[in-house]
This record gives structure tokens, C-alpha cells and sequence, in this order.
């Protein structure tokens, strides 16, 4: 076997369900290795989880980035315990610090209805919704610059700024026309706020409009974010490639998998396109914890994100048997786990989307 074949993963399950759907996406990425001839040497770290932060007043350690090394990916569950370390704290100490140190750009989430997966849009057929949300991941909204001026006075005053710069807007914009490039409908859609958001709006719009026309063949559209957010739930048969800024590609990133059914079956990665770092991928959802410890959550959303890591290292072949894995073991309601109305666990769904490998 060719050394490149190789993968250094580095293994963080978190926190709650991340713990428990963690093993089900190894599971099936272990199957896919034997079956498709490539290697994984995986790392487990204990760290970037809120036991850690109750041991050590910390999420992770000082040398986290050293720990970790120079792995070929991260493979990630969900962060978060709110009863012992609030979320703000547990997820800028975590997440937010691998997206922002490895300049994990991108936020890519596909959109997808899966045959067998009931869809709260009444009429929806599988076929029907089939899109990617493009999020900028680094910049935008997402800022910590500001601050309070007479607190607790009446006076008080609170001030947040957005941040964009034309690096980061381009890159993003740069890569949702490339995505749409390899599409068949070849369509980007831009969330925009121009008519309320009046300095950094227009400004991602013109970007837009710049961008598109080293593009021409590739069409493109914007919506303001609201009326973007009911398109979303009316026709979402009328999106191919979805961008947007840090903010509105958060909510649009929830918002599209709840359209499809249940984010338990969700998958993100947080990428460096130049691969000059290690890309991110892990489940849409959270730690769940009011799940959390009873073998009841769908590892899909960890099974399906495992599928997006094998095709960003280059692994088409097997990332494409994951999913028709996936799609057999959804079709069938006793390998379904139950936000889905099946009667499977967590372990037997994960089994058996390793067994329909
Ligand atoms: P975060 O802010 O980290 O996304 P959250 O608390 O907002 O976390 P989740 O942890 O994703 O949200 O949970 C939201 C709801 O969805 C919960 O009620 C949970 O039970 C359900 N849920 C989330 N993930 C799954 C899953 N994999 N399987 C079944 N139910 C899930
Ligand atoms: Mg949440």
C-alpha cells in the first residue's frame, strides 16, 4: 500500500452524545478502510471536553496545538455541558478555536432530503431538497470587538461590531462558485441584509457581483435573510449553492437540515481549501444533553460527516458506499434510531450501516 493512503486522524468525541455517536462513525470508517485498502492511524484526544475543563479550569490545554500535531484531519462529536460550563465559554474554548487558529474558512453543509426520512415540509420528495450552504467560518458577525459603555446606568450602551474583510469575503465567495461549478445547476445564491445592514451589506453585495463575473457560467441570485429563511421552508427545491456570512450561514445551516427532517443526521466540515491545515469535520448537532447517556442518539449525523472527511482526503469511492449505507439503513425503520421513529439504538444503527457497507 502507497504511504498516502495512510490518515493521521486526530479523534475528539466532546461532550454528552458526542461520546456516544463517536464510536459508530469510527466504526463505519474503520469497515470503509478494510473494504477500500487505506489506513487510519487515529489519535483519541481527551481534551476539548467540559470533564477536562472541571480537571483543569480549561477546555483544552495550552499546548493543544502540539498535542494534536500535524494530523491529515480532525474528526470532531459535539462540545458542550451547560450544567457545569457555560456554552459560551466551553465553545470559544473549543470549536471556535480549531475553526479560527487552523483558518478553517469554509463551513460546508450539505442540504439533502434522504429517502425514508420523514420531512416536516408537507409534498417533499427526496430529489426536491438538495442543496450546500456555504458559511464563512473565521470572520463576519462573529467578532469580539466591542464593548459597554455606563453599564448597569440607564444610559448603558452596548456595541458590537462585524468585521469583513475582502480576503475573507472573497475566499468564501471564491469557493461557493467553484462548488457551483461542479454542480449541475450551477446556481449560487447570496444571503444578503443590504436594505437594513447599510455599510457591510452593500459591500458583500458588490463583492458578489465581482466575484460572479469571473464566473460566467455560472448564474447567480441574493435574497435578504429573512425572506431567504421562508424560501428556505416554501421552495427549497429552488437552491444549488447557498452563501453567506458567519451569522447568516449559522442560522441558514440549522434552519436547512431542520427542512429535511431532524438534525441527528446532519454532517459539517469546517475546511482549509488550501489544506495547509487540518480540516474539521464533525455532526450539525450539539452534545444533546437531554439524551445525553442513554444509547438513544442517531450517529448518522457522525457516519454521514466521517463520509465528508474519506472525500475531502481523497477517498471518492468510500465516502460514496457510506452514503448508500447510510440510505439503505435510513429506508428501513427498525435500523432507525428514534427522532426518526425507528426502534433501533444508537450501536445498531451504527452496525448496521457498517454491515450495509
Ligand atoms: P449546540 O448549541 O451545541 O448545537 P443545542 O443544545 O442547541 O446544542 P443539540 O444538542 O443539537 O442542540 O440538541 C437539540 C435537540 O435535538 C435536542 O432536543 C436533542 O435531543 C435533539 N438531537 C440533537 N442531536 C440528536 C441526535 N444525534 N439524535 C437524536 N436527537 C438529537
Ligand atoms: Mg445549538
Amino acid at each position: 500500500m502507497s504511504a498516502e493512503r495512510n490518515y493521521k486522524i486526530s479523534v475528539i468525541p466532546g461532550d454528552g452524545i458526542g461520546k456516544e455517536v463517536m464510536p459508530e462513525g469510527v466504526r463505519v470508517l474503520e469497515r470503509a478502510a478494510g473494504l477500500y485498502g487505506f489506513t487510519l492511524d487515529q489519535t483519541w484526544h481527551d481534551f476539548a471536553n467540559c470533564d477536562y475543563y472541571a480537571r483543569h479550569g480549561q477546555m483544552m490545554p495550552d499546548d493543544w496545538k502540539a498535542q494534536i500535531g500535524d494530523p491529515h484531519a480532525i474528526f470532531f462529536g459535539a462540545v458542550g455541558w451547560p450544567d457545569t460550563v457555560p456554552d459560551h465559554i466551553s465553545l470559544w474554548q473549543s470549536i471556535l478555536q480549531f475553526r479560527r487558529e487552523y483558518d478553517q474558512y469554509i463551513n460546508l453543509r450539505p442540504v439533502r432530503l434522504m429517502p425514508g426520512v420523514p420531512c416536516p415540509l408537507a409534498g417533499r420528495e427526496p430529489g426536491d431538497i438538495d442543496f450546500w450552504v456555504v458559511r464563512e467560518n473565521t470572520e463576519g458577525e462573529y467578532s469580539s470587538v466591542g464593548g459597554k459603555m455606563f453599564p448597569g446606568t440607564p444610559r448603558e450602551i452596548v456595541m458590537q461590531e462585524t468585521v469583513m474583510t475582502r480576503h475573507g469575503t472573497e475566499r468564501v465567495l471564491r469557493y461557493a462558485f467553484d462548488l457551483a461549478r461542479t454542480r449541475e445547476r450551477r446556481h449560487v445564491t447570496s444571503a444578503t441584509k443590504s436594505n437594513g445592514i447599510a455599510i457591510s451589506m452593500p459591500w458583500w453585495d458588490e463583492r458578489v457581483e465581482e466575484m460572479a463575473a469571473h464566473y460566467p457560467d455560472v448564474t447567480h441570485d441574493k435574497y435578504h435573510i429573512d425572506i431567504l429563511c421562508a424560501q428556505f421552508v416554501m421552495n427549497p427545491d429552488r437552491f444549488d449553492v447557498v452563501v453567506a456570512s458567519n451569522l447568516f450561514g449559522d442560522i441558514l445551516s440549522d434552519l436547512g437540515p431542520a427542512c429535511t427532517g431532524t438534525i441527528g443526521v446532519a454532517p459539517s466540515a469546517n475546511i482549509n481549501p488550501e489544506r495547509t491545515t487540518p480540516s474539521l469535520f464533525e455532526p450539525v448537532h450539539g452534545s444533546a444533553p437531554d439524551i445525553a447517556g442513554k444509547g438513544i442518539a442517531n450517529p448518522i449525523g457522525q457516519i454521514w460527516s466521517a463520509a465528508m472527511m474519506l472525500e475531502h482526503l481523497g477517498e471518492p469511492d468510500a465516502a460514496a458506499a457510506i452514503m448508500r449505507a447510510v440510505e439503505t439503513v435510513l429506508a428501513e425503520p427498525g435500523l432507525r434510531t428514534r427522532d426518526l421513529k425507528g426502534s433501533a439504538d444508537t450501536e445498531q444503527c451504527g452496525r448496521a450501516v457498517a454491515e450495509a457497507l
